[in-house]
């Protein structure tokens, strides 16, 4: 297959530089676990993709040392040529399962073939191609960037699995928003039982976030143990500089709130709002359709939108102490999920515990926090009725 390819401007190094669907594939070990890097699904996102081509040309003289196998690959290859979010469709919304089987089968009808199903196609091959042929365990690290100012952050679903790669990275760290987002790529291969997080690293276009993303992937080589910690130049400087740029923050957090926009409702966030920003209850933080939108509780402000795009108008997070992320790593441990069908409110869906039928007009206050404590998610929500589905991998993947 002749690849495509484009031309992106390194801001950083002030030149141009080449760019396919693989930017690189260096693999050392057939059984050693596979670390897949994905750079520009966003296509105004070009910072991951530029310090994925500079740390592959700098980790290629090093392959005879590699004891696994690295994929770097390009998302949304022509919405990144043209400097747009997407072309069509959001290419990170487009991943239920029965969405990736046609993608696999090419069953489409003409007029359903969009540049972001062509994407898919190609780029759902190349991994498919890849999980059919290594016996190693998968990990993947999508690189994104965000509108507004940011310190560096990952956002993953709560798994022990992700805790425990998330845990050698010194930023903090954002669970359970993909109950928010619409089918992530990150959440089907979650699914499949792989680790997958997402790494935020900072705005849009800023030569820092390059300089971030180049210290992720190098940090992300040593975690995922394809490359010893001792092999990589400055592997202490490259730690040292994404724990600067997270200010020290290495906290958990949990999203507590989501302001919804509708599609015909004009958001005006209040300036001056920074990613992760404490706030008060009762706080002014934005207008809707000219009305005050208050802050319904204490927390930090997590993702306000100062863009044109996007029906989240904000996040409002909350930390999870320590001492709960150990309770519920000893809950999961012990499976004490078996339990929850005691309490009032909720039962098992058809006599399993994988998925639980949650009356939230009677387990109002403490359905969702026990619930994720134990390794579910929140899946539907139709008036009172919410339904949770627990997580199929959790501690670790099939095999
Ligand atoms: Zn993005």
């Amino acid at each position: 297959m002749k690849q495509k390819t484009i031309t992106l401007f390194d801001f950083v190094e002030g030149k141009s530089v080449q760019i396919s669907r693989e930017i690189a594939r260096i693999e050392g070990d057939p059984n050693g676990p596979n670390l897949v890097f994905i750079g520009g699904m966003h296509g105004n996102e070009p910072t991951g993709v530029l310090a994925l081509h500079r740390v592959m040309n700098e980790l290629k003289p090093l392959q005879p040392l590699l004891k696994g196998n690295v994929y770097a690959l390009s998302g949304n290859l022509n919405a990144l040529e043209r400097g747009e979010r997407f072309i069509v469709k959001d290419l990170n919304r487009v991943w239920q399962p029965d969405m990736v089987e046609r993608a696999k089968k090419r069953d489409y009808q003409p007029s359903e073939i969009i540049n972001e199903v062509e994407e898919q196609i190609e780029l759902w091959g190349y991994i498919d191609e890849l999980m059919n042929n290594r016996k190693g365990k998968f990990i993947f690290v999508d690189l994104h960037t965000t509108s507004v100012k940011s310190v560096p952050f990952i956002t993953m679903s709560d798994t022990i699995m992700n805790r425990g790669f998330a845990r050698r990275i010194p930023v903090p760290v954002v669970i359970g928003i993909e109950e928010y987002l619409q089918e992530p790529l990150l959440s089907y291969v979650n699914d499949l039982g792989c680790i997958s997080m997402a790494f935020e690293g900072g705005q849009h276009n800023d030569p820092e976030s390059v300089r971030n993303h180049e210290a992720m992937i190098w940090l992300s080589l040593v975690t995922s143990k394809v490359i010893k910690k001792i092999e990589v130049p400055k592997f202490r400087k490259n730690y040292h500089h994404l724990m600067h740029s997270a200010e020290g923050n290495h906290k958990v957090f949990a999203i507590n709130y989501r302001q919804n926009i509708e599609p015909h409702e004009t958001f005006e966030m209040i300036p001056g709002f920074g990613n992760f920003q404490s706030i008060k209850a009762n706080q002014l933080l934005a207008k809707l359709d000219g009305q005050p939108v208050l802050s319904p509780q204490k927390g930090l402000i997590f993702m306000p939108l100062y863009q044109k795009l996007g029906n989240d108008g904000f996040f409002i997070i909350e930390k999870i102490a320590k001492f709960w992320l150990g309770v519920s790593f000893i809950f999961r441990k012990l499976s004490l999920y078996r339990i929850l069908r005691f309490l009032p409110g909720v039962k098992p869906f058809m006599e399993t515990d994988h998925i639980m039928v949650v009356n939230t007009a009677i387990a109002k206050w403490y359905s969702k926090e026990i619930l994720n404590l134990m390794g579910y998610r929140r899946k539907k929500k139709k008036g009172d009725i919410t339904l949770y589905i627990r997580r199929k991998y959790d501690f670790k993947g099939p095999g």
